[in-house]
């Protein structure tokens, strides 16, 4: 395959990390454009977690022998790189989860118990994942709380004057996605932060779609807690992490009980760990977290500045060449969006487009993309959704492309 080492001067090197990349799907060369979904690992993550699953095991912080003290070292070892990634001040507020799903549905849990009460508000906005949502809208029925939206423009931005509207004395936290899975949108989280503290209210950022591509520093952006997944940032399922300032996980309780979240247990009273163990019920996905160490470490030793750019160059690209087909419409085109364009085309089903664009080798998302509210603001039942990470080529785009131009001819 041809590169584009005008924008990518490594890509090639990037490409042979991927190596599920060179194969063919179909009987096509295998193009893959759903990486909002999920991304792929690089050698570098299945051979350090190979190395465990063939030579180390045993389960971590409970025992005094060799086995146990590898892998015990090595996730404790991963905290400490997901702390130094996110710039957190301590690993104690790096608590792993089997993804960001379970990390907002903790602290909606716990932050709710601790926090909420009747009559009390949360706010999250109308671009948000369902995993944003639901984890919410259930604390809020538990506890007799009030869910407020933040509405988005047709050029998917958010209507940031809305903030100050409905931020009242009785709002308690802010929900917000750092970037939209559907719209590609990368929302002003610096700015949303600063006008919700302004209030004394704290912020929760869902950042499943932006970890993987931009860095992240939570002490200068000053959220309260910020969430993502290991399997949409190069690394393996079944891990995820939430980041909380220490002021808050201390006065939470715990979200699920037994294992390692434990003090001490008695009949008539259970006192329980310090953080970030409190929040790590039961044996976590420990190999999981060994892989989501090396998924870091592979990126943080790629040129991150130079990556944003060439991601951009990709969005920049495709939006130009899908604008050129008639009758596609794009959803979300904010100035400052990332590397995701949701679109249909008129008269065909995206499930159509979907199913014979994997005919031709190409993997794109269709569907609702876990984002009604997204649906019901453009009065559209689907989408298809193209999501672009730094190993996609300009050549994949045009292919893509192609393939559009193809299929529009023959409905
Ligand atoms: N939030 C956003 C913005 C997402 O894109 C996703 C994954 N599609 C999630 C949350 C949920 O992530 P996970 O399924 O890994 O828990």
């Amino acid at each position: 395959m041809s590169i584009s080492i005008h924008m990518n001067p490594d890509l090639f090197k990037i490409r042979k990390d991927f190596p599920i990349l060179d194969q063919k799907v179909n009987g096509k060369p295998f193009i893959y454009l759903d990486n909002a979904a999920t991304s792929q690992r690089p050698q570098q993550v299945i051979d350090r977690m190979n190395e465990f699953s063939h030579r180390f095991n045993g389960n971590i912080h409970r025992a005094t022998h060799f086995m146990a003290n590898k892998t015990t070292e090595a996730f404790e070892e991963s905290r400490e790189m997901v702390r130094n990634y996110l710039n957190a001040v301590e690993p104690a507020e790096i608590i792993f989860t089997h993804g960001t799903t379970e990390s907002i549905n903790l602290v909606a849990f716990s932050f709710g118990e601790a926090f909420i009460s009747k009559g009390d508000e949360v706010i999250v906005t109308e671009m948000e994942h369902h995993a944003n949502i639901v984890p919410w809208q259930m604390m809020c029925e538990r506890r007799g709380a009030g869910l407020k939206i933040v509405p988005f423009g047709d050029n998917g931005v958010l209507d940031l004057d809305q903030i100050d509207k409905l931020i009242t004395d009785k709002t308690r936290i802010l929900a917000v996605t750092h970037v939209s899975n559907t719209l590609g949108t990368v929302n002003p989280i610096t700015e949303i932060i600063a006008k919700a503290h302004l209030k004394n209210v704290p912020v929760l950022i869902d950042g499943a779609q932006a970890a993987p591509h931009f860095s992240i520093d939570v002490q200068a952006l000053d959220c309260d807690f910020y969430a993502f997944s290991g399997h949409k940032m190069y690394g393996p399922t079944g891990i995820g992490v939430l980041y909380g300032k220490r002021k808050w996980l201390d006065l939470m309780p715990p979200f699920l009980g037994g294992g390692e979240m434990i003090d001490r247990v008695t009949f008539s009273k259970t006192t329980y760990n310090e953080i970030p163990y409190k929040f790590e019920a039961g044996t976590p996905d420990y190999l999981g977290a060994i892989g989501l160490g090396a998924a870091i470490d592979y990126l943080n030793r790629q040129d991150k500045p130079m990556i944003e750019r060439y991601e951009r160059e990709l969005l920049l690209e495709s939006t130009l060449k899908l604008k050129q087909i008639d009758g596609l419409k794009i959803y979300g085109e904010a100035p400052e969006k990332a590397g995701v364009v949701s679109f249909n085309i008129d008269g065909i089903h995206p499930f159509d487009l979907g199913t014979l664009l994997d005919q031709m080798g190409i993997a794109v998302r269709t569907g609702r993309l876990c984002a009604d509210p997204v649906m019901d603001h453009f009065g559209v039942e689907n989408m298809v959704r193209a999501s672009f990470a730094f190993y996609n080529t300009v050549e994949e785009i045009e292919a893509l492309y192609i393939a559009l131009i193809r299929l529009k001819a023959m409905f």
